[in-house]
């Protein structure tokens, strides 16, 4: 990858053709113990708008869109949620056509975690419709026991697991992640080149979006770890940069700041 001062440069002198891509939790917020309680950090609160009148700016993330929306709560953005299974359209939620078979399966799920539950305390779970989330961050004893029960759902109504910081997710077999969405947004908005930060092993798929870009040619990637105690080994290990927490994030948007 290009010397930094270098990338920066190209973003700054070219934004309107170089996208800036963030996750939420844990990279513009502060990580909380429960999903309510992360909020948008108050540097990126003041940097972002800035960056939005020049940049296409997109914040992609786990949450529903219409959560993560309203926790940035700034206009000029675009927000995808569930992990590119929805976005908003103006003030409109849209769930990615492909997601909707799924429904019925996932509700099947549902209802049937809940009962599990009842007898599991300290499992918590995160229901996003198109995605049932099992936390096991109150519970690390339960990490095999929660893994287990959505395994076996998985298997038995046709949906798939995927493992997150302390969680395990129940999702529809459909091939949209982070980095799907990152590559169908480059190629509709045109990208030269994209930035894409976040801490956890979602954002793995993001970083992998960039280098299919990258591959394809005439796009350049900048892959950012955000680092924690908690980050997964697997992000630092493929990240072109790392960064020390939001802090840290919002001292490197700073600088692609055109004025
Ligand atoms: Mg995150």
């Amino acid at each position: 990858m290009k010397d930094e001062s270098l990338w920066i440069q190209d973003f700054r002198h070219d934004p309107r053709r170089s996208g800036i891509f963030l996750d939420f939790d844990g990279t513009i917020s502060a990580i909380t113990p429960t999903p309510g309680g992360a909020v948008l950090h108050p540097r990126a609160a003041e940097i972002l708008p800035d960056l939005a009148r020049f940049y296409p700016l997109c914040v992609l993330s786990g949450r529903r869109v219409t959560d993560v929306a309203s926790l940035v709560g700034l206009a000029h953005v675009h927000y995808v949620g569930v992990h590119g299974m929805e976005w908003l359209e103006g003030d409109e939620p849209k769930m990615d056509p492909e997601v909707l078979p799924h429904l019925p399966s996932l509700d099947r799920a549902r209802s049937e975690l809940l009962e599990s539950l009842a007898d599991l305390p300290g499992l918590v779970l995160e229901d996003k419709m198109l995605t049932l989330t099992l936390h096991f961050r109150e519970a690390p004893h339960l990490e095999e026991e929660a893994v287990r029960l959505a395994e076996n759902l998985a298997l038995r109504l046709g949906l798939r697991t995927k493992r997150g910081r302390m969680a395990v997710e129940l999702r529809p077999p459909v091939e949209i992640d982070k980095g799907t969405v990152i590559i169908r947004l480059a190629r509709g908005w045109g990208l030269r080149r994209g930035l894409y930060a976040g801490d956890d092993l979602t954002d793995v798929d993001a970083f992998r979006g960039l280098r299919y870009l990258m591959r394809e040619g005439g796009f350049e990637g900048v892959a950012v770890a955000v680092l924690s105690p908690e980050v997964p080994v697997e992000l630092e290990a493929v990240a072109d940069l790392t960064v020390q927490g939001p802090e840290g994030l919002l001292d490197l948007l700073e600088r692609l700041r055109t004025e």
